[in-house]
This record gives structure tokens, C-alpha cells and sequence, in this order.
């Protein structure tokens, strides 16, 4: 068995039978035989002979030579994530962001045009129109899921489509099915960022889109330790076009990492859907608090694009926005009344945690590009963790009395 050899045939992927493989896809043990999966850290291959090296560089011969290219723990976490995402392949990178700028490298090139949504991470809107720009691929960033919009955006032509859903930290739930149709008719390859709901919640391929992107930083590794990045789609796009860029850019998950993060998908079905209960706890606890002026929560009866969040993920994820009626004033309350949520720009962690978006994830954005993407000065995103509910429920209710005083 080696490495650029396709996915050994692996159970159909029925819903039932997606927790097996996430405990078992992609595990190819050594001649040890051994029951977890190994680690191997080690950053090159041994060859048996001058001719095997030889044959190796050449690519006549299949096999592991250095770990900027392939290392058996990058590819057991590769295989595994692309299992669950129904994919034929993934590839890791060492973080989300170097994920996103290996699309953006492998498959534009200056002339090239994205179109992007403007409700993105914040790395990841700065990405897009500061530094991509430089280098001659424009990019048009379009305020809403509505495809119109998206279909007025690519004018006819365009090469690659990006969107998260559900946005992050709007919790704004987008079409991937029509938007892929508008990007199909343009030319475009779809990139769906999964980071917020995870193979578990949504599979975006199955609603068109060509490459799913991962943040495997957050929910993935769920336990706040490692960075970690992925994307999983056609052979064709990951390995030919985008691989080639990986080996010679270089930003190749570390095996320490890809070990961790391959242990933690093992349980990440178990979390999500823990923590996808504990939000939607949360959710019913904040509902017409009066210090409360909004809730986002994609399976909330009030959200806007309900209908289309019950249709495209099978829970609401463990992301909740309030927005606090007092504005970023109440919301500082709110986040120094918190005892139990850790203060933190991460989410997806055991641990319960809370965030200003608009002074800290999204800070780099002038006040009307925070306006413009719906970062309200009152807004706090909440991740539920796999803390007991009852405590983080003492939690918002301490939180909600400081900030409405
Ligand atoms: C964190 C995050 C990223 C970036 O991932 P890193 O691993 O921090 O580089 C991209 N998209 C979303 C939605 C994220 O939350």
C-alpha cells in the first residue's frame, strides 16, 4: 500500500454508516500491526537503494519521500475527513488559511476571477480582497446568499466561487445547491468553507459544490490544540491540479497535528451533536430576553433562512450569535460577567467559549465593512462546549443581568 495509490475501498457512505467511518476510514496499520493509529513523525523516507530513490523522484515508483509531499499520518487524516465529506480525496495543509490560499494559487492565476461572499472569517476576507488582489485576480465579494446576487457578481464568467455557510459569525445560511448552479453556468469551481457545521451537520458535495474546505482547527481537532487546514473534492481537482502547489509551497500539515487531528474526527460526530443540543439550549434560554435585541441560530424558527437550514444541515451546529440590545457596551458586560465561557477567538473547543466579533475576529474591518457584512458592535458569538448545560445556563443568566443593567 502506498500513498498516491486511490482510497482503498471503503463501506458506502450511508448515513449509518458514517460514525464507523470515522473511527476506521483511511487507518492502513504497518507490518506492526498496530490497533490505533501510528504516528509517524519523521520528516523523510528511507530508500533501500540508490535505484529506489531514483525510481521514487521519477515517480515510476509509488511511495512516501519526504513529508513536505506525503507522510502515512497526513494521509490517514486526509482519507479519513474525505471519507466523511463523501469525496474521492483530500489534502491537508497546516492551517485553514493555507487551505484557501492553495485554491486561490493552484487554481487561478493573475487575469483570474473569484467571487466571494463578504460574510467570511475575517483572515479570510482580508485574504481576499488585500492580498489576492496584488497579485492580478479580482475579486468581487457579494453581500448576500441570494444567487442573483451571486449570478450578477460572476457576469457570466468567473473561476472560483467561495462561501462558508453558515457564516461565521453571522450565522447566515446560504444556498449551495443554487449558488453552485450560478457558478456552474459562469465556469466557476465551488468552495464550500464546512468549518461551521463539519461533515457530521452538511456535506456540501452531495449539494454541488467542488471542493469542501476545513479550518480542521476548530471543530476537527475540538479540543483547542493544534492548526490544521483540508480540502476534499475530485481526485482530478485535489491531486493533480492542487496537490503540485502544496509540494513546492510548502504549507504541509505537520504529522504531529494530522495525528491528532485524525484521532479527534474519531469523535467529532458524538461532539457536534452534543454541543449542537447545548446551543440549541442556549438559543430557548436567550429568546425574548429583554436585554436581547436578536438571535441567530440556523434551526431557530426565527431565522431568517430556517427552511433552507432544516433542508442543507441535519442540526443547527454549536454556534449561537446574540446580539445584545445595549451594543458593544452591553456586550463587554455580558462577555466580563462570563465565568464559565472562556473569553477566546476559537470555537468548536470542549470547552464553551465567547467572542466579540467586531473588536477581535473581525477588528481589521472599517466600521462600514463590519456594517456591511452584518458585524454589529452588539454582537457575541457563543460555542457551546461539552460543559454540563446547567452551568453554562447559570452562566448566560449571570451575563444577561450585567448586561442589561
Ligand atoms: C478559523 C477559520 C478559518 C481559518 O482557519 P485557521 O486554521 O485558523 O487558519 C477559516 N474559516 C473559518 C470559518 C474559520 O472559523
Amino acid at each position: 500500500m502506498t500513498d498516491t495509490e486511490p482510497l482503498p475501498p471503503e463501506p458506502p457512505l450511508l448515513p449509518g454508516a458514517r460514525q464507523t467511518l470515522a473511527v476506521r476510514a483511511g487507518h492502513v496499520p504497518s507490518e506492526h500491526g498496530e490497533h490505533s493509529e501510528a504516528l509517524f513523525l519523521t520528516s523523510s523516507f528511507r530508500f533501500n537503494s540508490a535505484e529506489q530513490a531514483a525510481a521514487r523522484f521519477a515517480e515510476t515508483e509509488a511511495g512516501n519521500l519526504y513529508s513536505r509531499f506525503t507522510n502515512p499520518t497526513v494521509r490517514l487524516f486526509e482519507r479519513r475527513l474525505a471519507s466523511l465529506e463523501g469525496a474521492e480525496d483530500g489534502l491537508a495543509t497546516a492551517t485553514g488559511m493555507a487551505a484557501i490560499l492553495a485554491c486561490v494559487l493552484a487554481l487561478c492565476q493573475a487575469g483570474s476571477k473569484v467571487v466571494a461572499s463578504r460574510q467570511l472569517f475575517g483572515a479570510t476576507l482580508t485574504l481576499f480582497s488585500r492580498i489576492v488582489t496584488k497579485f492580478g485576480v479580482e475579486v468581487v465579494l457579494v453581500e448576500t446568499g441570494d444567487p442573483a446576487a451571486w449570478a450578477a457578481a460572476a457576469a457570466g464568467r468567473a473561476d472560483l466561487f467561495f462561501f462558508e455557510t453558515p457564516t461565521n459569525p453571522q450565522l447566515e445560511v446560504y444556498d449551495i445547491a443554487a449558488i453552485a448552479e450560478v457558478a456552474h453556468a459562469a465556469g466557476a469551481l465551488v468552495v464550500v468553507d464546512n468549518c461551521v457545521c463539519t461533515p457530521f451537520l452538511q456535506r456540501p458535495l452531495e449539494h454541488g459544490a467542488d471542493l469542501v474546505m476545513h479550518s480542521a482547527t476548530k471543530y476537527i481537532d475540538g479540543q483547542g490544540r493544534v492548526l490544521g487546514g483540508a480540502l476534499c473534492g475530485a481526485r482530478e481537482i485535489v491531486h493533480e491540479r492542487i496537490k503540485p502547489y502544496l509540494r513546492c509551497g510548502g504549507p504541509s500539515l505537520s504529522p504531529f497535528n494530522a495525528w491528532v487531528l485524525a484521532k479527534g474526527l474519531e469523535t467529532l460526530g458524538l461532539r457536534v451533536r452534543a454541543m449542537s443540543a447545548t446551543a440549541a439550549g442556549l438559543v430557548e434560554l436567550v429568546a425574548g430576553h429583554p436585554a436581547v435585541a436578536g438571535i441567530s441560530y440556523p434551526h431557530h424558527a426565527g431565522h431568517p433562512q430556517h427552511g433552507l437550514a432544516l433542508r442543507q444541515q441535519e442540526a443547527g451546529g454549536g454556534l449561537v450569535g446574540i446580539r445584545l440590545a445595549g451594543g458593544q457596551p452591553a456586550a463587554f458586560r455580558f462577555l466580563n460577567a462570563l465565568q464559565v465561557f472562556s473569553l477566546t477567538a476559537n470555537f468548536g473547543d470542549a470547552k464553551s467559549t465567547a467572542t466579540h466579533p467586531a473588536t477581535t475576529t473581525h477588528a481589521r474591518l472599517t466600521p462600514e465593512a463590519q456594517a456591511s457584512c452584518g458585524i454589529a458592535p452588539g454582537l457575541v458569538r457563543l460555542s457551546a462546549g461539552l460543559e454540563d448545560p446547567v452551568d453554562l445556563h447559570a452562566d448566560l443568566e449571570r451575563a444577561l443581568v450585567a448586561a442589561g443593567s
